[in-house]
């Protein structure tokens, strides 16, 4: 079979650039960085896979992503075309992802662990002291201080770097302690073909004989009642013989939809450490250590341009430097501020200006109430809800004043909006309902 041609690798390149974009990190890992172009004709691209199972699996989950980004990036509708590689063996200890070869993998037990997602290369700032402080602790400690762990953040924050730090290290101590790290996905995926098999116990014995048990992603649990029933038994047994589990999700533990109140409570049992997106001042170290790692040169000012401008997921953050760096080792030009401008560009999701409007709109929308009643006196519950909730996204989503915002609220004062802030601020805490709803709302405005 001919090889693909340089124009084919460069839209493959783009195309596994766009697909890390979309899907985790750890997705990406588990089943994207094996993938190899083969080629692409005028109906349909041929991808190789490593085995039937990741064919399989990415054809029952990631089609539409991978069709969408194709059409993107080639704008044709080409069919997609897995095929199995059969000349692939069991790949060895240690692989490469294709685009960044500073990033070495390890596959153990269906989970690739990036060697480099060590405490030593996790800068740590007032973001996310608190959810490292305690991974390094139960690293010191596993299964008495903090159990278990849950580390929360939204995406590219650096879960997924914390928990593999703490099996790396684990595995450093070399204290023979069992540890398993997975993502919640292989959970889940593992419980599924295990109802196929039938073979529960070759399962249970799998989790149960663990000391730590490191699972990414939980809030996958959301998709799947039988496997929640099935981890909340795996949690319990791990727990009572005091091992240690840490957890990550992408929101709080009462935020996860659809999650049982059981299951919520044991998740705070123990430390609930979230992580923030970096502060600017985190940025620019976390700028600087990267582009070291890459042996790139760039001076403070464009450390600092680039932390102001670019967003601050971390993972975002990574994607600019590898681009900026190949950019300029292509063009062979040195970093300076015109060319991180145009390879910036477009790469910056700017923040989207969100005006009250906007949000009244959603609010009504999503309540099913009208405008006018937001504007009125009427102190319905069914409407003061509605109207505390557009208060509060106001203040957290606009620039605008107290007083302003009482402007947009049909004349109300100042200490109103204060109240109404307050008070969903409190409810958030409290009611798992209202915390989904407006987690909700901002998702479709922010997005
Ligand atoms: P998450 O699992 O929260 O989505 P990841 O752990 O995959 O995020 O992090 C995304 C990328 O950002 C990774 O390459 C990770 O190494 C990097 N990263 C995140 N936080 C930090 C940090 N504090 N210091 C260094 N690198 C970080
Ligand atoms: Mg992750």
């Amino acid at each position: 079979m001919d090889n693909p041609t340089v124009d084919e690798k460069q839209v493959w390149l783009f195309i596994q650039e766009k697909l890390k974009e979309k899907v985790t990190s750890q997705q990406f890992i588990t089943w994207f960085v094996n993938l190899e172009l083969i080629k692409i004709d005028n109906c349909k691209i041929s991808i190789s896979a490593p085995n039937l199972f990741c064919k399989e699996w990415l054809e029952k989950n990631y089609i539409n992503i991978i069709s969408s980004i194709v059409k993107e990036t080639t704008n044709l509708n080409l069919n997609i075309n897995i095929i199995v590689n059969d000349n692939n063996e069991q790949p060895d200890f240690e692989t490469s992802t294709p685009h960044s070869p500073s990033l070495t993998t390890s596959k153990e037990d269906h989970v690739y662990i990036n060697r480099n997602y060590t405490f030593e290369n996790f800068l740590v700032g007032p973001c996310n002291r608190l959810a490292q402080a305690a991974a390094i602790s139960v690293c010191e400690s596993p299964g008495t201080t903090y159990n278990p762990l849950f580390i929360h953040g939204s995406v590219g924050l650096g879960k997924t770097h914390l928990l593999q730090a703490i099996y790396l290290q684990l595995q450093h101590n070399s204290n023979q302690l069992n540890t398993l790290y997975l993502s919640c996905e292989s959970f889940v995926n593992h419980y599924i073909t295990t109802i196929k098999t039938g073979d529960w116990d070759s399962f249970r014995n799998k989790y149960r004989q663990i000391d730590v048990l490191l699972i990414d992603d939980v809030h996958f649990l959301a998709n799947s009642q039988n496997s929640r029933e099935e981890f909340f038994h795996t949690f319990n047994a791990l727990y009572s013989r005091q091992k240690q589990i840490v957890l990550s999700s992408d929101c709080p533990p009462e935020e996860i939809p659809t999650i049982e109140d059981r299951l919520i409570s044991r998740f705070k049992w123990g430390l609930i450490a979230r992580i923030d997106p970096p502060s600017f001042e985190t940025s620019v170290a976390i700028i600087q250590r990267k582009t070291a790692m890459l042996k790139m040169n760039i001076s403070y000012d464009i450390a600092c341009y680039l932390a102001e401008n670019v967003s601050s997921n971390v993972r975002e953050i990574e994607g600019s430097l590898i681009n900026l760096n190949r950019n300029s080792l292509l063009g062979n030009t040195k970093i300076d501020l015109n060319l991180v401008k145009q390879v910036i560009h477009g790469f910056t999701k700017e923040r989207r200006y969100i005006g009250i409007e906007e949000i009244l709109h959603s609010v009504i929308k999503h309540f099913d109430v009208q405008l006018s009643q937001l504007h009125s006196k009427r102190k319905f519950k069914s409407i003061t809800l509605p109207r505390q909730i557009a208060m509060y996204l106001a203040r957290r989503l606009t620039n605008l004043s107290l007083e302003e915002i009482g402007g947009y609220m049909g004349g109300r004062d100042h200490t109103t909006v204060m109240h109404a802030d307050d008070k969903i601020k409190k409810l958030k805490k409290t009611d798992r309902n209202i915390s989904v709803v407006l987690r909700k709302i901002e998702k479709e405005l922010i997005r």
